[in-house]
């Protein structure tokens, strides 16, 4: 031991002094004995140790003073000046004494000095730094603990509250499967008895409760609590939704916790459920009939699309009611709903389960036949749809009977997207319209064409206006009883630039679909209007308005702008409607009519003959003119059933106090019949065909034009 020259003394003979030495060197305390002269006597290692003291500082005989300097040197903190503290700590006490001495480094050094009898001392010193520092840190912690003691008080209390006021179920289980704590709530979502549950109560036991109660869904006892069981092993948070017997669904969250037990939270959404099952059925369902709508329609098509890719057919049915509108406005809408609905039952009666019925428009729906051996099934599904639906109706004592137009595509011929084959169905419906209604058209691939072909069309007509394309002709209209023109019908003409003259039958009715009737009827309603204006005052024009130009609100303000800046009287204009205008909002189309009448304006029933119910209409408006339609006059010569329409219709017209004019007068022949039958005018090729305003002037109003007796023939 390199310090043992300093163990000069040994009090004790019984033990040898390196024995004593070392035991004192081992010691965690720094010793040091002095004098009655105030000098080192001895010092452990300790001791130096403490001090950062080398064996030389501290050889017995250094004063204490030099000692207390050294312990100055190394920041020792004071309170008065080092001098007098030097003197002050030199004084040897009568009794110990100990002293705290805090250095400028952090470090804290105790010590007592024990007064010895022979006027000499001996001082334990103890670094007690870290373990200053260690209580210092634990009374922060005490202090710490004891607040979060007393707000986890406050927290528990606010926790009972809490948890029994929760809208949900709580309960914690511990790793036993017993219950520690549940809520009120749990008890009575689960209609438990509140006496049989408590801390400690095993879960099977809160399960034979519930069975018991009715509060368990539609498993067995041993099923569910497998289940549950399972779900509690698993250690893993759990979400299940389980709908109970009696009705109610519950939420349960299922939360491990580190011990092996669980925290579970059980809700009721029952209403939230409800909810959400009715708004996912009514985002998939039409809300009038409960069929499928067009999202689910698509999803269907397209799982049935998936299904057949071996290559197995499906048909795709676009149904279309016939004479939808005419119930509709004729009942009103109340009755057009109970129509639709009875259509959709009738079609459900129709279809097997496999197969899809979708309503995707007003009286529009869809049916995807899935699967199908061959293209006579959809045949024979189309032929019972129409069949069925065509069947009279009882709409809460309305009779109504309606038809069904189809367009059928059959996949994979005709399609193997969703959009392809309802788009084909589609063309293939437009096709079953055009062709009479009431039937119905498998796709083929040259409508696709047709369609391309109106569509180039409807791109050259819309531009077509502002082109300067279109022109009037006129019809002169001869009155039988004076031999005279008493006006001409303004009939419209396409100087299309590529395609020539174009007849109006190719596209008005285009035209009227695309609703690019309404800017075409107005200028024509305007050009008619100032062409006549030229002319002498006893001549009227007529212009022809379709159904389309009736909907809008313009049509009334057109005809009165038309005739102010023309300038022309306003009875000198005749307009010309067919009865499908009445088929129509009839109420304002009344209106309208009977305005312009009250301004002047005559107005006209033109292809009179050709509707199916064209006296109710005669009756609901004072018309001026009935035009019999040209098919009637055509034959009315060598047909009795012709010339009695021909004979009623004059006589009708006569009584009613209107004018009759006969369409399409040809022949000589046919003049004389209509005229014995009591028509009062004449227009047809007889006399002249249409023709552009610079001929009818040329031919019928310049000075000197002659004015032709009708019965001879017009150089046309
Ligand atoms: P509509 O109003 O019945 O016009 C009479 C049609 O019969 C005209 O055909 C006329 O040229 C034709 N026609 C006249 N006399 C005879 C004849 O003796 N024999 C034969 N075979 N035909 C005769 P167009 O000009 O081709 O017009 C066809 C239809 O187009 C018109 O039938 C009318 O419904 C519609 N239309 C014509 N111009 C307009 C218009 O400006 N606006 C509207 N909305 N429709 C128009
Ligand atoms: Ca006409
Ligand atoms: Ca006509």
């Amino acid at each position: 031991m390199s310090d043992s020259h300093h163990a000069t003394a040994g009090s004790n003979p019984a033990l040898p002094g390196w024995l004593l030495e070392q035991a004192i060197n081992n010691l965690s305390l720094g010793f040091i004995i002095f004098n009655a002269k105030r000098e080192v006597v001895f010092c452990n290692a300790r001791y130096m140790e403490i001090y950062r003291l080398s064996p030389e500082q501290v050889k017995p005989g250094t004063p204490i003073t030099q000692l207390i300097q050294h312990r100055l040197n190394l920041g020792l903190k004071i309170h008065s000046a080092p001098d007098e503290y030097i003197r002050a700590h030199r004084e040897n006490a009568i009794v110990p004494v100990t002293t705290i001495q805090r250095f400028s480094d952090g470090q804290i050094i105790t010590y007592t000095v024990y007064p010895m009898p022979d006027g000499g001392g001996m001082a334990t010193h103890e670094d007690i730094t870290s373990r200053e520092e260690m209580s210092a840190r634990l009374k922060q912690h005490y202090e710490l603990g004891k607040l979060q003691e007393e707000k986890l008080q406050a927290r528990n209390f606010q926790f009972d509250t809490a948890i029994n006021n929760m809208s949900q179920g709580l309960c914690f289980f511990d790793a036993g499967h017993r219950l520690i704590v549940c809520n009120d709530r749990y008890v009575e979502m689960y209609d438990l008895p509140p006496d049989r549950v408590g801390p400690g109560t095993p879960l099977t036991e809160i399960v034979d409760l519930r069975f018991e109660a009715g509060s368990f869904p539609a498993m067995s006892r041993d099923e569910y609590l497998h289940w549950r069981s399972n779900v509690a092993i698993s250690a893993e948070p759990t979400d299940s939704i389980i709908e109970l017997g009696n009705g109610r669904t519950f939420k349960i969250r299922h939360r491990p916790m580190p011990d092996l037990g669980w925290v579970a939270t059980h809700e009721d959404i029952t209403e939230q459920r409800q909810a959400e099952i009715k708004i996912e059925h009514m985002a998939h369902h039409d809300a009038l009939t409960d069929l499928a709508n067009r999202v689910l329609l698509n999803g269907r098509l397209e799982s049935a699309l998936a299904r057949f890719q071996s290559g197995e057919m499906l048909a795709v049915h676009h149904l279309d009611l016939d004479q939808f509108k005419a119930v509709n406005d004729t009942f009103g809408h109340p009755v057009g709903d109970r129509l639709l609905k009875v259509v959709a039952d009738r079609l459900r009666g129709l279809v097997r389960e496999t197969d899809t019925i979708a309503r995707t428009g007003g009286d529009e729906f869809v049916i995807v036949q899935a699967p199908v051996a061959d293209p006579t099934d959809a045949t024979s599904l189309a032929e019972s749809i129409i069949e069925l639906l065509s069947q009279p109706y009882d709409l809460d004592g309305h009779q109504a009977v309606i038809g069904a137009s189809i367009g059928i595509a059959v996949s994979p011929g005709d399609g193997s997207s969703a959009d392809t084959l309802l788009r084909n169905a589609d063309l293939a419906l437009y096709r079953a319209k055009g062709d009479g209604r009431g039937t119905f058209r498998f796709f083929k691939p040259a409508m696709d064409e047709q369609m391309q072909t109106r569509r180039v069309m409807e791109q050259d007509l819309r531009k077509a206006l502002s082109a300067g394309e279109f022109e009037l002709y006129y019809q002169p209209v001869v009155s039988l009883e004076s031999n005279k023109i008493s006006g001409f019908e303004a009939l419209i003409r396409w100087n299309h630039p590529e395609k020539g003259l174009v007849a109006p039958a190719a596209f008005i009715p285009l035209a009227e679909e695309i609703g690019f009737i309404v800017p075409l009827g107005e200028w024509v309603i305007r050009q008619a209007c100032i062409t006549a204006a030229q002319w002498p005052d006893h001549l009227q024009v007529a212009v022809n308005i379709s159904a389309a130009q009736f909907r809008g609100s313009g049509l009334m303000q057109v005809i009165i702008n038309a005739l102010a800046t023309s300038g022309l009287h306003p009875t000198r204009l005749e307009i010309e409607i067919t009865e499908t205008v009445l088929l129509q909002d009839k109420e304002a189309t009344l209106a309208v009519l009977h305005r312009l009448r009250a301004l002047g304006i005559r107005i006209a029933m033109d292809d009179f003959g050709t509707g199916y119910s064209s006296l109710t209409y005669l009756q609901c408006f004072p018309f001026d003119k009935i035009k019999i339609d040209r098919s009637f006059v055509k034959d009315v010569a060598d047909n009795a059933g012709s010339l009695n329409i021909v004979r009623a219709v004059a006589a009708l017209a006569n009584g009613m106090g209107m004018a009759a004019t006969a369409e399409g007068v040809e022949t000589k022949e046919q003049l004389d019949r209509i005229t014995a039958e009591g028509c009062t005018e004449m227009q047809g090729y007889l006399f002249s065909r249409p023709l552009p305003v610079h001929e009818i002037e040329r031919l019928y109003l310049s000075e000197g034009a002659v004015r032709k007796a009708p019965g001879k023939t017009a150089a046309a």
